[in-house]
């Protein structure tokens, strides 16, 4: 049985904790080790740990961050492979997804090494006669990233490299169901030079949540997880004072227009629904086919539904996981009882998938579709965050257009077509924070910013890219004159130009 604890202060957290958790296997339902669950006192320890690093680190130089940033780079780069089986011991998902996300991770850490351009400011000379401007950003002070099950090591990704990058300390609250990537990528930083106390670890649940929303030498809280708990992150945070990104839920709708490419569309909508068994937050949950191909769609669909391999992550064979927990899984395969009882048709029942290799107290549902779903029945208007793809059919592409946006959640959305203007219609007319064409998981890049509109983000700044720097600093702007012979003596008047 491993034992997964906090990390604070540069080195593992050596004190006994009064609650734990179990975390499992998923592909054998076992218990394979306990985590620690922080209280106040140990959540006190890491921000001040954190508080007095930050007054340190924020005076390094920008050259001797990216010199650290690079070493943490190189650095998990050659364990990606070691924190990646982490991953799946502890997530489930199958071995090149893991890898895929750390992947994904390390390209924020890249453009993070570029935090000396990234941070320049402005200036201008002579904005009045003698007197000069320019701006600067400076960092918040301590940071915490609290993060979901989902992605243990891309989404902290999302969050510590440009905020250490930026000069601020850090303290990660990862989800407590896959602990053990925060621990990996800590040991790191260590590794790489990282002053002691800029990145800290502790894990927990609500209650280390709570103690971190009310701390006051927080200054900024990012955070990513389910809708109702971003809400909560957001209210209590920015109450409290601080600032606050807070990423909720999805339900990502794939428009499929009556002239796309249907073999295309139906080989995004199985690799985009059925990836990391949907537990992702950019998954497409929802195909919306405009009349008249629903039929031939859904007949491609099923196809290559019947041949998707599941089993354990560790496993080359698999193409898809388990879920995360049994509790998990069982919620998600109520929703193919609940979609048939309001009127869905069961295209595919996940729950008869053969699983290879698999052992039977694994956390395994197969991949499932239903069809004829309706805006009205519970598997539409829930986040499912699992591998059940549903299907509307809708007579036009402005119902098609309307369903999307009359949706509360806002992350993501794709449309399929070969209409180059249908496309730039929708991209324009998508009420959604990531829009793809032809692309059925449109993630940007680490130099853009990610992040949705409505339900899907509290607060109005995305993570990583530009927003990122902005949301981990703060602006200043000096204006300067040096003293010269143009004394003007007193003048109480307001400043301006003459
Ligand atoms: P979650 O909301 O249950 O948990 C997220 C974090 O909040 C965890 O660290 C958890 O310990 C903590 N938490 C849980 N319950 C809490 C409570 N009552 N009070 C305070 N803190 C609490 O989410 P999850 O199940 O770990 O992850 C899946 C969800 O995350 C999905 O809804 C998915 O769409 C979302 N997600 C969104 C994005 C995005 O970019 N928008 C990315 C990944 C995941």
């Amino acid at each position: 049985m491993k034992h997964v604890s906090h990390w604070i202060g540069g080195k593992p957290w050596d004190g006994e904790a009064e609650r734990h958790g179990d975390v499992y296997d998923p592909a054998t339902g076992q218990v394979t080790g306990q985590v620690d669950f922080a209280g106040p006192a140990e959540v006190d320890l890491a921000v001040a740990a954190a508080r007095d690093a930050f007054r340190t680190w924020r005076r390094v130089s920008l050259a001797k961050r990216a010199t650290t940033l690079f070493a943490f780079r190189e650095l998990a780069r050659d364990h990606a492979t070691e924190l990646a089986k982490l991953i799946t011991e502890e997530h489930g998902k199958v071995a090149s997804d893991a890898a895929g996300e750390v992947a994904r991770g390390l390209e924020v850490v890249e453009f993070a090494c570029g935090i000396p351009h990234l941070l320049k400011g402005g200036y201008s000379e002579n904005v009045s006669t003698n007197v000069d401007s320019y701006s600067i950003r400076q960092p918040v002070g301590v940071v915490a990233g609290i993060t979901p099950f989902n992605f243990p090591a891309m989404v902290p990704m999302w969050m510590f490299p440009l905020a250490i990058a930026c000069g601020n300390s850090f303290v990660l609250k990862p989800s407590e169901k896959d602990p053990s990537a925060s621990l990996l990528i800590a040991s790191l930083w260590a590794e790489a030079g990282l002053p002691d106390g800029v990145f800290n670890v502790i894990q927990g649940d609500k209650v280390a949540v709570d103690a971190i929303l009310q701390h006051q030498d927080i200054a900024a809280v990012s955070f990513v997880g389910s809708t109702p708990i971003a809400r909560y992150v957001y209210e209590n945070g920015t109450r409290a004072g601080k600032r606050v990104q807070a990423l909720g839920g999805a339900k990502n709708h794939m428009v499929v227009l009556p002239d796309a490419d249907l073999d295309l569309a139906a080989d995004a909508a199985v690799s985009a629904g059925f990836g990391s068994a949907g537990e992702r937050c950019m998954a497409i949950s929802a195909v919306v086919a405009v009349d008249p191909i629903g039929d031939e769609l859904i007949a491609k669909i099923k196809d290559r539904v019947a041949n998707l391999r599941v089993g354990p992550g560790t496993d080359e064979r698999s193409e898809m996981g388990p879920l995360v927990t049994g509790p998990h899984r069982d919620r998600v395969a109520s929703y193919l009882d609940s979609g048939v009882r309001e009127g869905a048709t069961l295209a595919v029942d996940g729950r008869v998938h053969p699983v290879i290799g698999g052992e039977p107290g694994g956390f395994w549902l197969g991949p499932s579709v239903l069809d004829h779903v309706t805006p009205q029945m519970s598997c539409y208007t829930d986040e499912i965050f699992g591998p059940v793809l549903s299907v509307l059919r809708a007579p036009s592409y402005e119902e098609a257009v309307d369903l999307v946006n009359s949706n509360p959640a806002g992350n993501g959305t794709a449309v399929f077509t070969n209409d180059g203007g249908a496309a730039r219609r929708f991209v324009s007319e998508a009420e959604i924070g990531m829009v793809g064409v032809n692309v059925p998981i449109p993630v940007p890049m680490a130099y853009y910013s990610f992040g949705g509109w409505k339900a899907s983000l509290f607060g109005d700044t995305h993570v990583h890219g530009t927003e990122g720097i902005h949301f981990y600093t703060r602006g200043k702007v000096v204006t300067s004159r040096w003293l010269d012979p143009s004394h003007g003596g007193v003048n109480l008047g307001f400043p301006v130009n003459t």
